[in-house]
Order: C-alpha cells, then structure tokens, then sequence
C-alpha cells in the first residue's frame, strides 16, 4: 500500500510501498478515505511527540472497514466509520470513568502506531465510531479533530452555557471552530486573532465581537465582554505569552481551557485565582462521544466543516499540504483518497 513515512525529524515525509497490515485479534482494518492535516502533524514533524522513527503520521481519518481480526462483532467490513486514534485500556480508573482520552495506557495512532496517511491502518476495533453513507468523508476526518476538540474543551472541560461569554484566542484549524460550537450553544462569542482573515472567518463562524491580537488583546477582551469578564476562555495557541493574556483576562468565576500546545511557562498569580474563582484547565484531545456528538450536529447542519475541506489534496502532495499549514495559507487540508466511501 501507498503511504508517507517520518524516517528523520524535521525532515518531509518520504513516499513508501509498505505491506498491507492485518488485523489481529481484536482489531480491524480500514481503507482510508481521508485524514485531515493537523497542527500537530507538525509538532510530530519536529520531534515534539518523541515519536519512534519511522512512523506514519495521520490521526484525524475516516475511511471503511475491510477486514475484522478475530473476535470483532462490534462493526462489520464496509461499515464507514471515524476513526478515534486514542488507543485505550478500557480498564484503568479514568477509562472506567469514561475519560479515555486521557486513559494510563494511551497509545495515539499516527504517533504511536502508524496513522492515516496511507491507503489503510489498522486499529482496535474500540477505536472504529460507524457513520453514516450520507456523510461526507473529509468531513467526518476534520470533524474527529479540529471539532471534537474545541468541543471537548467548551463543553466537557469548560461546561460553557447558553447566555455566557466565551472568548475564543486564535481562530485557526481549532479556534474558528471552537467559535461555532460556541454560537451554536447560545454563547456570546468574542473572538481574538492577529489576522485579518481569522478575524473575518470568526464574524462567518458567528463570534458576535471580535479583538485584535498582540499587545492590546487584554484591554480589548475586557472591553467588549463587560462587567465580570468573560465566563469561558478557549486558549488555542500555542504560546506561554497568549497563554499569560488568557488568564489576565479571565473574568470572575472564569473556566480558561488550555487547548493550544505550548512548551513555555507563564505566571499565574494566586490571588487572582482565588479573588476570581477562577479555573485553569487542560483540555487533552476528546472523547469517542465528542465525536459521535459533533458528527451529529454536522448531520443536522447545526455546524459546517466547508472551511476546513477547502484544500483536499492526494496522499503524494502530503508535504506541500504540510507546508500549506506551516505557513499559514490554510486553516485545514485534507488528504484524499478518491471521492465517496
Ligand atoms: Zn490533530
Ligand atoms: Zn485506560
């Protein structure tokens, strides 16, 4: 099968002829037909993961089952399906509490274990969310990431409700949709990016104010969200600095959810913590029902991926999709195999 492998960090991805991997017990196979290019792609590129080389990147894919391991009843070949890349115990306490994205033995496809930019993968059957053959495919791909985990962060970690405030800081591949999700909970969204196409893309995706990033981001936030501050704030870029404004920002009995991946630290001044209420949370990836939801929601129209799957591009034009993201021409790509399931 045709894949693009890691051999080298900071290094393209390199074509390959790889055997077609089998499914073991409790495993199934999927014929993959798409995977959405992430932010973290790039992060994995550069040696953030410490992944072990060489490695098939590619955790955001749908594609259709085409062979079940022994023992798998659970979904059957041809079923098309999203794929969640968090491997997991099933077992251990936070699994058992239904928290598997942060299960104590985690495996990720497309980090651990060979992802979606090749012609199939292999995965536990656990890991296989059926849907529907209405639904579009590069949909459903960006829908298991860049929207399942704002969602996760706004709806699981942050718990916002219909009628509060939440501010969005950054409005790419995560942040627009983190946007969205928030309008369509009833939220006042407020809305932060350096760009001006960001900022235009937030107004389409139904933030009712938006603010200039930089120097002056906390000022403007204050300003526009009113007395109190803001209620929620999804932080989705990866800088200790924008992570700093976040929590200056945030408003009496504030819930900040750190979504965006950043090595730095920044300070956090008790007092303001306590003299606010405040809660600063991580928000880690998402749940196999994240997904199920929003794939729902996209099914009723209540949410719109057109922005995210404007850039599909074939598997051998993998690293100029990866360049497109490094440099900021696309807020999305997608990686396609044909049309359709
Ligand atoms: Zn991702
Ligand atoms: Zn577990």
């Amino acid at each position: 099968m045709r894949a693009a492998v890691l051999t080298g960090y900071g290094r393209p991805l390199e074509p390959a002829d790889l055997p077609e991997p089998a499914p073991g017990p409790g495993q199934v196979a999927v014929d993959i037909r798409a995977c959405g290019v992430c932010g973290s792609d790039l992060f994995l590129q550069e040696g953030g993961f410490g992944s072990t080389l060489p490695i098939v990147p590619g955790h955001e894919a749908a594609g259709v089952v085409s062979e079940v391991g022994p023992g798998v009843e659970s979904v059957e070949v041809g079923c098309p399906a999203a794929l969640y890349y968090i491997d997991h115990c099933g077992e251990c306490g936070p699994c058992r509490a239904g928290r598997v994205n942060i299960c104590l033995r985690v495996r990720r496809m497309g980090v651990e274990f060979d992802g979606g930019f090749a012609e199939r993968v292999v995965l536990p059957a656990r890991c296989v969310i059926p849907v529907h053959e209405d639904d579009d495919p590069a949909a459903v791909a960006v829908l298991t990431d860049a929207v399942a985990t704002p969602y996760h962060a706004l709806v699981r970690i942050a718990r916002a409700r219909a009628g509060e405030t939440v501010v969005v800081m950054g409005v790419g591949g995560t942040g627009s949709n983190a946007v969205q999700l928030a309008a369509y909970l009833g939220c006042r969204v407020i809305a932060v990016s350096r760009s001006d196409a960001n900022l235009e893309l937030a107004v389409r995706m139904g933030a009712d104010a938006v603010v200039r990033g930089g120097d002056d981001a906390v000022a403007g936030i204050t300003e526009a969200a009113g007395p109190g501050g803001p209620d929620v704030i999804i932080q989705t870029v990866g800088s200790a600095a924008v992570y700093r404004q976040a929590f200056e920002a945030a408003g009496i009995g504030c819930r900040v959810a750190a979504v965006g991946a950043a090595l730095d630290t920044f300070p956090v001044n008790p007092m303001g913590l306590i003299w606010r209420e405040a809660t600063l949370a991580g928000s880690r990836g998402y749940t196999p029902e994240d997904i199920r939801e929003v794939v729902a929601l996209h099914r009723k129209g209540a949410i719109t991926t057109e922005h995210l799957v404007q850039h599909p591009r074939p598997l051998d034009q993998v690293n100029e999709a990866l360049d497109d993201l490094r440099e900021g021409a696309v807020t999305r790509s997608v990686i396609t195999f044909g049309k359709g399931w």
